[in-house]
């Protein structure tokens, strides 16, 4: 599998396993470069619509599996946790929005995302274990 059919791979998975059913979810890869994200969701609400976009140009020194993985299951929790963040308009909570917000997927992307990879893939980065 290529890099991106893994991302989108797991993008569906966990898409599939939250029960995201109410979003029409897309998958792209984009060589453009528009900030330092390796990876991006963009949400419509109203159409329920998602674009997820992987920046293949942060691909290209072979980052093993787990994180691409781990990125593609970012993306899902930040859809998972948009209706709320979806909430704020204004600026200055905004900032603090994505700061807390990425403190709960930093927790999500530890606890549930690295015991369903072990049981999934069996094998994950020595870095990234826990005991
Ligand atoms: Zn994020």
């Amino acid at each position: 599998m290529t890099p991106f059919e893994v991302f989108k791979k797991e993008i569906y998975y966990w898409i599939e396993y939250f029960g995201l059913k109410e979003y029409e979810v897309y998958v792209e890869k984009s060589a453009e470069k528009d900030s330092d994200a390796i990876s991006t969701a963009q949400i419509q609400h109203e159409a329920s619509i998602v674009m997820i976009t992987m920046y293949s140009e942060f691909f290209k020194e072979r980052m093993p599996f787990f994180y691409i993985r781990r990125y593609a299951f970012h993306e899902v929790a930040e859809v998972l946790l948009s209706t709320v963040a979806d909430l704020i308009t204004n600026k200055e909570k905004m900032k603090k929005e994505r700061e807390a917000t990425h403190r709960i997927i930093g927790r999500l992307e530890n606890t549930l995302f690295v015991d369903s990879y072990k049981r999934r893939f069996k094998r994950i980065p020595k870095a990234e274990e826990h005991s």
